[in-house]
């Protein structure tokens, strides 16, 4: 296994809190709820970037590069992320974004473009269909003007991101056998899949038995994601160079509690509420909110046994709740939301 001898730059605050959510677990009169505070990573507003970065960063600085290309949504945590681990080491970052136009700028700055814009990211929006094009474009200026750009693909979703997820279980293992804890199941956010590709080779290689739960954040069906998840594990196991023998049926993935990718949702806004008045733990509206109305869900429906320990893990993404306050105080007042589909979404042209 190369886990220890892979390029790596620290940039999170490690071990994370492992926490219990006592309310919740007596709201839901299910199973003992605890959470594993991955926002609270330490590199800007916290998240599961962070881990991923830590490898993706140590690659690029063992390239040479002086600068970070990358792309996602308009409002992407992980760009974020990935300025800030930028920056941390020196080196400027280019942004390819997505929005409902190419050009889109809008009016008031919030949520995490205003990070973007505060971390002095250079940024391009341009429709999904352009987007790859135009990160090849604005590497190739990049290196005609003499720099040595570094391309971060995926969103962090490649082997070495995948790394970080395999340490976080390193982590988990030790935490938990220092409390005596067992889990039976581990609910989390599934997006691009790097994080449930390396937390499902981590529950595998430690025979932990532990269930892995994937709840999308609406960017792909359960069909599309499980295939995808599966083949960045196998790419990934080879990459690290570990032994372990994964199925496609160790990939539990839920399609049906975001709707589309950042829509703002009844059902996602409960969850943010009802965190933040249980528990006073702020959640994401995008994806943190998906896999926590899929656990209430899941206890509401009764598929787990009372005797079940279940923890969920929180990647983040708080920074983007501020962007949704018209739609959660609309929600949380009862009232009908101004928009459902953001105003930044490529959903909307
Ligand atoms: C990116 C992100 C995820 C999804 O992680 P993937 O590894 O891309 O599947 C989950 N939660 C938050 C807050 C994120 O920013």
């Amino acid at each position: 296994m190369k886990l220890n001898s892979l390029p790596r730059i620290r940039l999170a605050n490690l071990p994370t809190p492992l926490q219990e959510l006592p309310n919740l677990t007596r709201a839901l009169k299910g199973p003992r709820i605890f959470v594993k505070r991955d926002d609270l990573t330490g590199l800007a507003f916290g998240g599961n970037k962070t881990r991923k970065l830590e490898y993706l960063m140590g690659e690029a600085a063992e390239q040479k590069a002086d600068c970070i290309v990358t792309h996602a949504g308009f409002h992407s945590n992980w760009l974020t992320q990935a300025a800030a681990a930028a920056r941390k080491v020196g080196m400027k970052i280019f942004m390819v974004k997505t929005g409902p136009h190419d050009g889109y700028d809008p009016e008031e700055y919030d949520g995490n473009h205003l990070l973007h814009f505060l971390a002095g990211a250079s940024m391009k929006v341009v429709r999904p269909e352009k987007i790859a094009a135009t990160v090849e474009e604005t590497a190739a200026e990049l290196k005609a003007a003499g720099l040595r750009p570094f391309i971060l693909r995926e969103m962090g979703s490649t082997p070495p991101g995948v790394a970080g997820y395999v340490n976080f279980f390193i982590e988990l293992v030790a935490q938990t056998s220092n409390l005596g804890l067992c889990f039976d199941y581990l609910v989390h956010t599934t997006g691009a899949g790097g994080t449930q590709a390396g937390l499902i080779i981590g529950a595998k290689a430690f025979h932990t038995g532990m269930k892995v739960i994937g709840s999308t954040s609406g960017s792909r069906t359960k069909a599309e994601q499980t295939p995808r998840v599966f083949n960045l594990i196998q790419d990934s196991l080879q990459f690290i160079d570990m032994d372990v023998k994964v199925g496609m049926e160790d990939v539990v993935v839920y399609d049906q509690y975001a709707d589309g990718y950042g829509y703002a949702t009844e059902k996602k806004a409960e969850a943010v509420r009802m965190l933040a008045e249980l528990e006073g733990l702020f959640l994401d509206p995008v994806y943190t909110a998906s896999s926590m109305a899929c656990l209430i869900d899941l206890c509401r429906k009764g598929a787990f046994k009372k005797e079940n320990t279940v923890l969920f893990l929180h990647t983040g993404g708080s920074a983007a709740l501020f962007a949704y306050k018209e739609p959660l105080r609309a929600f949380g007042e009862g009232k009908k939301a101004p928009w459902t589909i953001p105003p930044w979404s490529p959903d909307r042209h």
